[in-house]
């Protein structure tokens, strides 16, 4: 069995009759949070102060993409159209040198599910406990405001979680004010309820630009992006724009390029809907047997302190020398690599397909997104993260 990264590193501690500050607050203190799904209101004290830490001097002025909230900007007609400096992923591929797009080791594979927590999120963690894996869970804060012991959850078994805004929306057409308030608001209530102060993010449909990228350097995120090819496209199947099989695939086709890539790779899955988790034990399935080492983010690139937070315990005695985190991973491509999207995937048919995920159970987004108000009362028993290395104890 491969041990967790974490679960070296991290000791965790199940304290009964310890709630969390989450589990502590009455439902009236819970209402701090904005409203779900919605931007977050930028000229609260708490988003002021947040914005006045930032040094708005190295943040660079960039137009504001046009898109209408909470969507992903529609990328200009020609690349011309983007301002060199703009370095803007979603719509002209490039990657920044502090960009996550890969693992640096071969066959070390990025496992990342983002969007959740939601009511489909517990059967994947059984999933990922029987194969023994972990794996980063970009979350966003609206969902984990509808299922917070979700989140304590994926923190109990071991997985790192990473940020993915309050409300998923499109950053680039977002002002500098709201960037910070759908960051942080996601970053305190994560902080709320595991203790925990994310230091990894993904922006929202990839959807970053050098503006949004500095303003989540100051807030201390290093962020985090896939591999060209290996997204999923997960996400379209319950729009029925794309059928498991199409799915499967399309991620065959991917792991018949792995001998002759020089890293390994980052994917893109969802925790948030039914027919999303029905394909992903199937998927960890074929890239384990294709011999890809699944892994979260802090693995895959050998950060020792995969939280702000981490470095705040007492350094460790006996811990040997850490490595020095890998960040500014690029891509065997080059900066300007483009995208390629998933229509341009050349599929290979393979007979020994998984077969599909069951059909039944269809959550629409509006469904996934309901919030379950008996699910914010915790229980007085809470989880609460020790993070001392286990080294501590030697
Ligand atoms: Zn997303």
């Amino acid at each position: 069995m491969r041990p967790s990264f974490l679960s070296v590193t991290l000791v965790m501690a199940v304290v009964t009759m310890v709630p969390s500050t989450f589990a502590e607050m009455s439902k009236k203190q819970q209402k701090q949070y904005p409203p779900k799904d919605e931007l977050p209101d930028v000229n609260s004290a708490i988003v002021k102060k947040w914005v006045a830490e930032i040094d708005w001097s190295k943040v660079p002025k960039l137009p504001l993409a046009k898109a209408k909230y909470p969507d992903c900007p529609d990328c200009p007609s020609s690349k011309k159209l983007i301002p060199k400096d703009a370095c803007w992923w979603t719509c002209d591929g490039c990657v920044a040198k502090d960009d996550i797009e890969v693992c640096p080791r071969a066959k070390a594979w990025g496992l990342t599910y983002d969007d959740g927590p939601s009511e489909e999120t517990p059967r994947l963690l059984k999933k990922l406990k029987q194969a023994n894996v972990t794996s980063t869970f970009f979350v966003v804060g609206s969902r984990v405001l509808e299922y917070p012991e979700t989140l304590l959850q994926e923190v109990k078994d071991g997985h790192h979680i990473g940020l993915h805004t309050w409300s998923h929306a499109g950053m680039t057409s977002l002002t500098n004010e709201q960037i910070v308030a759908e960051v942080k608001w996601a970053e305190k209530i994560v902080f709320d309820v595991t203790g925990l102060r994310t230091k990894y993010w993904r922006p929202p449909y990839g959807d970053v630009d050098n503006r949004v990228r500095e303003i989540l350097r100051q807030l201390g995120y290093v962020t985090v992006i896939w591999t060209k090819e290996w997204d999923s496209n997960d996400w379209q199947i319950p729009d029925k724009t794309i059928t498991n099989k199409e799915v499967f695939r399309n991620f065959k086709w991917a792991l018949s390029t792995v001998p002759k890539l020089k890293g390994g790779v980052i994917t893109l899955e969802h925790d948030l809907f039914t027919q999303t988790v029905n394909v992903a034990g199937p998927l960890l399935d074929m890239g384990m047997k294709k011999g890809l080492e699944p892994m979260d983010i802090a693995q895959c690139v050998n950060d020792p302190n995969p939280y702000q937070n981490s470095l705040d315990k007492k350094p460790a005695a006996k811990a040997p020398a850490a490595k020095a985190p890998v960040v500014g991973v690029k891509n065997v491509g080059t900066e300007q690599t483009p995208l390629v999207k998933p229509k341009e995937v050349t599929p290979v048919v393979d007979e020994n397909i998984p077969s599909e995920g069951s059909e039944e159970g269809v959550v629409t987004e509006a469904k996934a997104k309901a919030a379950s108000a008996n699910k914010l009362a915790l229980t007085a028993t809470s989880v609460v993260l020790v993070a001392v290395s286990a080294f501590f104890s030697l």
